[in-house]
């Protein structure tokens, strides 16, 4: 593919940096030519380097103490690459909102190698905002401040809640104006850590668009990488359907449990290691509500609350259709299997999603009635507009200290809340203490409040005061542990202030 797009030639200086510690040992770039272009990170006029993850760079290997100042900004920002990286643009295709475009690709992402960790993982190094690429399509290749801020913030939030997710290692400034319809933004680079960037996109655009030989390079780079224990197996490529399944499946249901909306789960979205990606118009329920949507381009609520199950096994099959042709020579043959394992998607997450609300209702030991207790609990929960998480957070106190006065107050009507308590007490724990330790481990008491989220980006975007994000950040890091001082960061905004929220993609 190299050869159909005109290549940026650029050198960048790469020598001063040995001393950040990167040793990239890039194996996608080797072992698969003809996925990506190979690119360089457009020059930024003015960076300064906002946000270091540094907890996250030493993880990785990395000093963090080189990297937080010139040298971090001159790197994250693209302006000088790195010792030992190989930039590139990854192509892949997608379905968004149902419909498929064959080429997406990299349009504003460079993927600069990977890095082993501390502990022993393989993992991307990426860029995102980091200029024009050949799959930018009409788009500037650029990133807004805002939005970068609110990945990073939404990746640490989700990391601490204990949910697969790329994280974010850096933020730089670019000093430069990206265009946007809401006008012009201060721009930025964020770099992006990822288990892999191989996403069910990244299947369709080689079964749409390259060889069987292809697809089954991609299929086996993918086991090596994820499932490398499936290599010797008889029907490696269904077996790796099948951990993407599981997977997923383990995904949802945490995403679920904690009332996260992913926003844009487009097959482009959707990666094969089981980790969230692409933090668009992402954000948390408030008041439970399968129906809810806060995404502004998801007018038909295709990607609310309630359907992310759904569409998870919907994406799912889109990628089970790209294996066909490596699972079997006979074509119904193959579908018979794809859909068998495409199938297992429902019942799997029906066990992860009974095991994580058990997990928050301190339900430990299986019951027969557990399924109806549970589902009773969400139906209260829903009719009567209760806050998902406080609700999950007071009942875990009622469960300490048998007070159940702030959980009663979060409901209009307590009657119906007083008979459900009743048979949930009747279903005693052996060991209360225990129960109500383990339930709060399992419910955050501080998630991203919208309104908060909010906040914290206008006053760094538009103030350039970074204090409410990194006070939001440090809470955000320790999402179970209720400390003084910090009551209005566990409490939704009044509903009047927050009707009508809406989220954007940021692009
Ligand atoms: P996303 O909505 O971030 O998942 O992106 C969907 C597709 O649009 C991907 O191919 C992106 O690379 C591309 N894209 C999004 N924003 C931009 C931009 N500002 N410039 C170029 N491509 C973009
Ligand atoms: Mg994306």
């Amino acid at each position: 593919m190299a050869d159909t797009w005109a290549m940026n030639t650029a050198t960048p200086d790469s020598t001063a940096a040995a001393a950040a510690g990167f040793r990239f040992d890039n194996t996608y770039a080797r072992a698969l030519e003809g996925f990506f272009v190979p690119w360089q990170a457009a020059q930024v006029p003015a960076p300064v380097l906002l946000k270091l993850n540094r907890e996250l760079a030493a993880e990785l290997g990395l000093d963090p103490v080189a990297l937080d100042g010139p040298l971090g900004a001159a790197i994250f920002s693209g302006n000088q690459a790195p010792e030992g990286a190989t930039p590139i643009a990854q192509a892949y295709a997608g379905h968004q909102f149902g419909g498929f475009s064959p080429q997406l690709g990299d349009g504003r992402a460079l993927l600069l190698g990977e890095l082993i960790d501390r502990h022993g993982r393989r993992r991307d190094i990426a860029f995102k905002g980091s200029g024009r690429t050949p799959f930018s399509r009409g788009g500037d290749g650029k990133a807004a401040l805002g939005p970068v801020l609110r990945e990073y913030l939404m990746g640490e939030a989700m990391h601490a809640l204990g949910i697969p997710t790329t994280r974010a290692l850096a933020v730089v400034a670019s000093g430069e104006q990206v265009f946007r319809d809401t006008g012009a933004l201060p721009g930025a680079v964020l770099t992006r850590v990822a288990a892999s960037h191989l996403r069910v996109g990244t299947f369709q655009f080689f079964a749409t668009r390259g060889s069987t030989e292809q697809l089954r390079m991609l299929a086996d780079y993918t086991i090596a990488r994820h499932d490398p224990e499936l290599a010797g197996q008889p029907q490696p490529y269904l077996a790796l359907l099948r951990a993407v399944t599981e997977r997923q499946a383990a995904l949802i249901a945490r995403w679920m449990g904690v009332g996260f909306i992913h926003g844009v789960m487009n097959t482009d979205n959707m990666t094969l290691s089981g980790e969230t990606i692409d933090y668009g118009p992402c954000a948390f329920m408030d008041a439970y509500d399968p129906g809810t949507v806060f995404s502004s381009i998801d007018s038909q609520g295709r990607y609310a609350y309630g359907n992310q199950p759904g569409i998870a096994q919907w994406n799912l099959a889109r990628l089970a259709e790209t294996l066909l042709p490596l699972l079997h020579e006979d074509a119904d043959t193959a579908v018979a299997m794809a859909t068998e394992v495409v199938g297992e998607f429902a019942a799997a997450y029906q066990q992860h999603w009974t095991a994580e609300l058990g997990r928050k209702l301190g339900l430990a030991a299986e019951s027969p009635d557990d399924a109806a207790l549970a589902n009773d609990w969400l139906d209260l929960l829903q009719s009567q507009r209760v806050d998902f998480t406080l609700a999950f957070r007071q009942l875990t106190a009622f469960a300490r200290a048998g007070d159940g006065a702030a959980l009663r107050a979060l409901f209009a009507d307590a009657a119906p809340l007083d008979a459900w308590l009743a048979r949930w007490q009747a279903r005693s724990a052996a060991d209360p203490a225990a129960r109500a330790e383990a339930m709060r481990l399992a419910n955050p008491l501080y998630i991203p409040r919208n309104h908060l989220v909010e906040a914290a980006l206008s006053a760094a975007v538009e103030q350039g005061d970074q204090a409410p994000f990194e006070r939001l950040l440090s809470v955000l890091q320790r999402p179970f542990d209720a400390r003084d001082g910090l009551g209005d960061y566990a409490v939704p905004a009044p509903p009047e202030t927050m009707a009508g929220y809406r989220t954007f993609c940021g692009t």
